[in-house]
């Protein structure tokens, strides 16, 4: 098989360019698995992230044959073509190979608040929540950060300040929380286009997502929560 590789050595290249490589992978290996046999047996150069290599960590999402994945999760075996050809995450600045800075994405996370904000101190024996209540709160806990969505996010391409869909699923993610009880101060910050209006609803986010997270929905439920708590500003400034 033939891997078109994208490198890019900023001290070296002024643009990125692609490099082959002849490798036949064993019939089980994973894209991520065949990266590494290159890595290891012809060319010790080349970079790309990488941890867990089961789907858990999110460290390899990249570009395989024009779809945004998780390297650890895409078979060779399954790519119907002789020539695999692999980019770097797209709306993230390029650092070296496959290698993308990862950081306006952990800073829009950081936008949101991304932890939970309850009210009063914590019950000896934690609080306590109705399983049916939680339900609606799981499919958002198993996002494992990879930002495969905010690669494919045509709104976070245009515009760097947009959140993204990994950050707005999240705070989805609280709000949803019985538990969580955070203020309009706090909320108010996503409600701007750089927030959850800046989304164009495309789903892109929700086709790509390794995890069935479904962000497109998260975003949804933000706008919704917005909406409410505006109307409800506005019934207690009219008493
Ligand atoms: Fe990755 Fe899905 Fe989480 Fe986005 S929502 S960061 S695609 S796991």
């Amino acid at each position: 098989m033939t891997f078109k590789i994208l490198r890019f050595e900023p001290q070296r290249d002024e643009h990125p360019r692609f490099q082959l490589y002849s490798h036949e992978p064993r019939p089980q290996d994973t894209v991520l698995e065949a990266l590494k046999d290159i890595r290891d047996q012809q060319d010790p150069s080349l970079s790309f992230r990488y941890s867990c290599r089961e789907a858990v960590c999110g460290s390899c999402g990249m570009v395989v044959n024009g779809e945004i994945v998780l390297a650890c999760r895409k078979q060779t075996a399954a790519i119907a073509s002789d020539e695999i050809v692999i980019e770097p995450l797209p709306n993230l600045h390029l650092l070296k190979d496959l290698y993308v800075d990862m950081t306006p994405f952990w800073d829009a996370y950081e936008r949101i608040e991304p932890y939970l904000q309850a009210e009063g101190d914590v019950p000896e024996k934690g609080h306590r929540v109705e399983e049916e209540k939680m339900e609606r709160v799981f499919q958002y806990i198993t996002c494992i950060l990879c930002a495969c969505c905010y690669a494919s996010c045509p709104a976070a391409s245009r515009d760097d300040r947009y959140v993204g869909p990994a950050a707005l699923a999240k705070l989805h993610r609280f709000i949803t929380d019985p538990r969580d009880k955070r203020g309009w101060e706090s909320l108010k910050k996503m409600d701007d286009p750089t927030g959850a209006w800046g989304c164009d609803t495309v789903f892109r986010c929700n086709q790509v997502c390794p995890k069935e997270v479904q962000p497109a929905d998260g975003i949804e439920g933000v706008r919704r929560t917005l909406v409410a708590r505006r109307i409800k500003n506005i019934v207690r400034r009219e008493k």
